[in-house]
């Protein structure tokens, strides 16, 4: 799957917000948040000046960037540190919402028993109750693939 970043679960919110606010998403249960990869920020102060931050230029400022949001001033580029990952696994189920205790109580089992490499995300829709799951090993390794049963 080539090189990747930690980033959002949902994939039209900006990378500079996202990354100023911390950033977390479906790699970061394995790898951590956006921001522990982030080595290195352009920035364009108020007084108009473009300075490079990063924990050998202006540490502090970089420190406070990794996750103060807007406040120190524009972000003009981000450099960040890659991981190579392999295949990857992602599925969505979706449930009745009648069957959301039974799933919500699935889910806590599976959770309490998974690896670092999956993440699971739980929502509700007008079309019923969903479960994502988003691996980076085989999804019956990480997950038991049994229905939940009736509630
Ligand atoms: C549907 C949805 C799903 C989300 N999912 C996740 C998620 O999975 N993980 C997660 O960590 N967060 C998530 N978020 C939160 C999201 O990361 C924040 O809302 C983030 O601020 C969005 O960034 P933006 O650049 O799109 O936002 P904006 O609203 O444009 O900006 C947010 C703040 O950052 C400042 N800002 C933006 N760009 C810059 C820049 N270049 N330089 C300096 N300041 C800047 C803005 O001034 C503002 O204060 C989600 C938000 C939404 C709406």
């Amino acid at each position: 799957m080539g090189s990747w970043s930690p980033a959002g679960v949902v994939s039209h919110t900006g990378a500079a917000g996202l990354t100023l606010g911390g950033g977390m998403g479906w790699l970061s249960r394995r790898f951590g948040l956006t921001i522990d990869h982030l080595e290195a920020v352009e920035l364009v102060t108020a007084d108009g000046s473009l300075i490079e931050t990063s924990p050998d230029s202006e540490p502090e400022l970089f420190w406070g960037l990794r996750g103060g949001g807007g406040n120190f001033g524009i972000a003009t580029a981000f450099h960040f540190r890659m991981r190579n990952l392999g295949a990857v696994t992602a599925g969505t189920w979706i449930y009745g919402l009648y069957r959301a205790r039974a799933v919500l109580q699935a889910l806590a089992d599976a959770a309490r028993a998974a690896p670092r490499e999956l993440t699971l995300s739980f929502n509700v829709k007008q079309a019923g109750c969903t479960v994502t799951a988003f691996t980076q090993v085989p999804l019956e390794k990480a997950l038991d693939l049994s229905a939940p049963s009736e509630a």
